[in-house]
């Protein structure tokens, strides 16, 4: 057999564990009743510990060094090439790591998900606080065990975005935040108001269910290929091109919640049910990067989920779904409140001009605290500080505050910007698909996707990780990531609903 081959069916079994570990997380937060969750954290850390041994044993290591040579001859743009480029990447990142401190990390993070849980339900960033503080301490330990020259932020951020730098992240931050400020203040200072009042309506659950399943068959996503579920933070999970689940909630006072989730959620789907079968079991099943996922989800989301075009077709069967709730409202109504700019204190409910801002108040605080620059027990006084410099927010209390996300209870240190980063990718990519298809708008008011999607298919999804992000973004619009296209986006987009 030769050594590809070995390589191929070692690598198959560390993703199967992986996805029998994903298929825990997902019954974890569907269907498992919350009796079951102490025996689920000791399932999810054996299996964890199989995988990485699995995955950073010496053969792999030998396979990869004897296969080094011959890849030489192997086109680069070969599915064989990119599959030893990304297991390549992927082995000497984890090898870094000491079994124990990956298994500290483990136990540590899966018992501070509870904490962080009950903290927030009191709203005392105080109980989570020593928790955080240790959780800090074995980012800085993971991030020095894999090394790095500028700065410490750059190994962690790799883990998501593979290949960005702080550098380059930082300059891109401050030009996207030097075009929002002054969009910001403008929208603030308009004197448009939105109606939002259908908005203050209860919205049956079932009814927002059935609708948000609409959505999803409407959008394409192959329900032979995935389910939706309730869950209590939306998400999309993976077992294989033929299992792509998502997740929703509904709330009986924000409807507009479950509809944007149903969208967003099925864009990450999309992505995931577009990437060829052949990659399954491969390190290249998964997207390029987080922040690229992002750049898919937050496209249907925004771009197309919130576009009038999109709503002259839906906002009928919108009416028809909720009988009698949505009668005295206008489609152009319905867009105008869907798209509301305001200030406010949590990240997921922000709308499309706030949401970075977000995003880098919490990259501030993780570079200072990962730098040593500030104390964890000081950390609601610096964030509240910061929502006011940044947002013009006065944040009430903790819960609405430092303690809204979920990530650092998960060791998620990095990770944030992804979520910027798709935002403009975002744009970039639609940019390019408008060039190549122009009737994209009018084929949205016919309720037809298919044009965008095959065009994001045939562009990003079918390579899935074969690329590192910037490289495949190079490829898709022949240059590098830019603020620019998504703040000439939003001046356009809001010029027209707030007359700026
Ligand atoms: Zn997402």
């Amino acid at each position: 057999m030769d050594r590809l081959q070995q390589l191929k069916e070692r690598v198959a079994e560390v993703m199967d564990l992986r996805h029998a570990l994903a298929l825990l997380e997902w019954d974890q937060q569907t269907y498992m009743p919350s009796g079951g969750n102490e025996a689920r954290a000791e399932q999810i850390s054996t299996l964890s510990k199989i995988a990485h041994q699995k995955f950073t044993s010496p053969e792999v290591g030998q396979l990869l060094e004897d296969l080094a040579p011959e890849m030489e001859s192997v086109p680069y743009d070969s599915d064989e090439a990119a599959l030893v480029r990304r297991t390549k990447r992927e082995y000497d990142r984890r090898t870094k790591l000491p079994m124990a401190l990956v298994a500290r990390f483990a136990r540590i993070t899966s018992l501070a998900h509870e904490t962080w849980v009950h903290a927030r339900r009191e709203s005392n960033f105080a109980m989570f606080a020593p928790t955080l503080a240790e959780i800090v301490e074995l980012e800085i330990e993971t991030a020095e065990a894999y090394g790095y020259l500028e700065s410490i932020y750059d190994p962690l951020m790799d883990g998501f975005e593979p290949g960005m730098k702080t550098l380059q992240l930082k300059q891109i931050f401050a030009e996207l935040r030097d075009g929002l400020v002054p969009i910001v203040q403008a929208i603030v200072e308009s004197p448009h108001k939105v109606d939002r009042r259908f908005l203050g309506q209860k919205f049956a659950i079932q009814q927002q269910e059935a609708f948000s399943l609409e959505l999803l068959k409407g959008i394409g996503y192959d329900f032979q290929r995935g389910r939706q579920d309730r869950t209590a933070h939306p998400f999309t999970t993976t077992f294989s091109s033929g299992d792509v689940r998502v997740t929703n909630r509904f709330m009986e006072d924000l409807m507009t919640s479950s509809i944007f989730s149903a969208i967003h959620e099925g864009g990450h789907a999309l992505y995931d049910q577009g990437i060829p079968p052949r990659f399954d079991r491969t390190p290249l099943a998964f997207g390029a990067s987080f922040g690229v996922h992002e750049s898919q989800s937050r496209m249907w989301e925004n771009i197309v989920g919130r576009n009038l075009h999109f709503w002259k077709f839906w906002f009928p069967l919108a009416q028809k779904a909720f009988p009698g709730q949505l009668d005295d409202v206008s489609v152009e109504g319905f867009w105008q409140t869907i798209n509301t700019v305001e200030p406010s204190a949590i990240r997921v409910e922000s709308d499309e001009v706030t949401y970075n801002l977000h995003i880098m108040l919490r990259f501030e605080v993780e570079m200072a605290l990962l730098e040593g620059k500030i104390a964890t027990k000081d950390l609601p006084e610096i964030w509240n500080a910061k929502m006011e410099e940044y947002l013009g927010y006065q944040v009430k209390n903790d819960a609405e505050g430092v303690l809204q996300d979920v990530h650092w209870s998960g060791g998620s240190f990095g990770y944030f910007p992804s979520y910027s980063l798709g935002n403009l990718l975002s744009v970039q990519y639609f940019t390019r698909a408008l060039e190549d298809i122009p009737d994209l708008y009018r084929q949205f008011e016919r309720g037809e996707y298919g044009g965008l999607l095959t065009w994001l298919h045939e562009n990003i999804h079918v390579y899935g990780g074969k690329y590192m992000p910037a490289e495949l973004t190079e490829k898709v619009i022949g240059g590098p990531i830019s603020p620019q296209p998504f703040l000439a986006y939003l001046r356009k987009k809001y010029g027209e609903i707030y007359g700026i």
